[in-house]
């Protein structure tokens, strides 16, 4: 079960940083995407990324020119057919997946892996529309993959312990640590960071303290890199909240019901970072301010 060429489908936000990595690591990666004009998109986010880690002396300017000429792209689906792994990183829709792997399963070669990166969608059922439920797996890696050293190999009821096996050790070469789990939702990481941010919100609408304080708290009471208001505009409220309708609808516990004012922010398009107000307004994007109109 030896990888040597990776395809990744979809060169968005993740796609691009896991083929970035892929490439960075030496193995000749192909990246698909439904349009030329995100293809280059795409590549293009890769080389500044590529170029700023040399800046910062993460990389030499060899091992950069190196991982570019790893990288080729397409916009076939049969220009994967010689992939070992493929890892699907489209949009997060389970019915365009599944058409997707369908697909995939018609072109890839019979010991070929197939691997998804999904945040919230079970991989049981992504499985389940294909005729290879032993070789399919999660992987999933965290934003931004370049950077981030976790990946979660998620097996399921059926995977072939080999080709999980095949996940962690290519996990590995990655220069990642890989942590496994099951195909429960939310896996590990968001099973437990949901409910943690959803809390501070209640926390919050119960009037226990204020945003900048209880960002303060967290900080530099637990010692987090940053507090839970900061880090839920980061991700973005909309994608929480998404997130949270499918912990709640798979475990159906209160913890993991999204708290009306999150609901509320979401119908109001109050994303966070990317929309330049949620919790905090980034009108000043250097020195953010706690949205004073969400206080009662
Ligand atoms: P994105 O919207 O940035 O990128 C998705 C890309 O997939 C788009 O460029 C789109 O054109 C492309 N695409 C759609 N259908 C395709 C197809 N059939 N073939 C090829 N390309 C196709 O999304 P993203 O944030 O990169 O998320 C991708 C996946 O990664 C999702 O499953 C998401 O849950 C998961 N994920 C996201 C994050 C995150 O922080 N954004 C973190 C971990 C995992």
């Amino acid at each position: 079960m030896e990888i040597r060429k990776v395809g990744i489908v979809g060169c968005g936000l993740m796609g691009s940083g896991i083929a970035q990595v892929c490439a960075t690591a030496g193995y000749p990666t192909i990246v698909r995407e439904v349009s030329q004009s995100l293809l280059e998109k795409g590549l293009a986010a890769i080389d500044r990324s590529l170029s700023k880690l040399v800046e910062n002396e993460a990389l030499t300017a060899e091992q950069r020119t190196s991982a570019l000429g790893h990288l080729q792209q397409t916009l076939r689906l049969e220009d994967l057919s010689g992939c070992d792994i493929v890892i699907e990183a489209i949009v997060e829709n389970l019915e365009r997946k599944k058409e997707l792997l369908a697909e995939l399963d018609g072109v890839l070669k019979a010991a070929a892996i197939f691997a998804s990166n999904t945040s919230s969608l079970s991989i049981t059922e992504m499985m389940t529309a294909t005729r290879r439920g032993p070789q399919f797996i999660g992987l999933h890696f965290f934003n931004p993959a370049p950077l981030m050293q976790l990946v979660e190999v998620i097996k399921t009821v059926v995977s072939d312990p080999e080709v999980v096996r095949a996940g962690f050790e290519f996990a590995r070469t990655l220069g990642k640590t890989p942590i496994l789990t099951t195909d429960r939702a939310g896996f590990i990481v968001n099973r437990l960071l949901v409910p943690y941010l959803l809390d501070a919100v209640r926390t919050f609408e119960e009037g226990v303290g204020s945003i900048e304080d209880i960002d303060q708290g967290m900080k530099l009471g637990c010692n987090h890199p940053m507090g839970p208001f900061t880090l839920l505009d980061f991700v973005g409220i909309e994608t929480t909240y998404y997130i949270a309708e499918i912990l709640f609808n798979e475990y159906r516990e209160k913890r993991f019901a999204p708290p009306p004012l999150l609901k509320r922010m979401v119908m109001a398009g109050l994303y966070g970072r990317k929309a330049g107000k949620g919790f905090y307004d980034y009108t000043d994007p250097k020195n953010p301010r706690p949205n004073r109109l969400l206080e009662r």
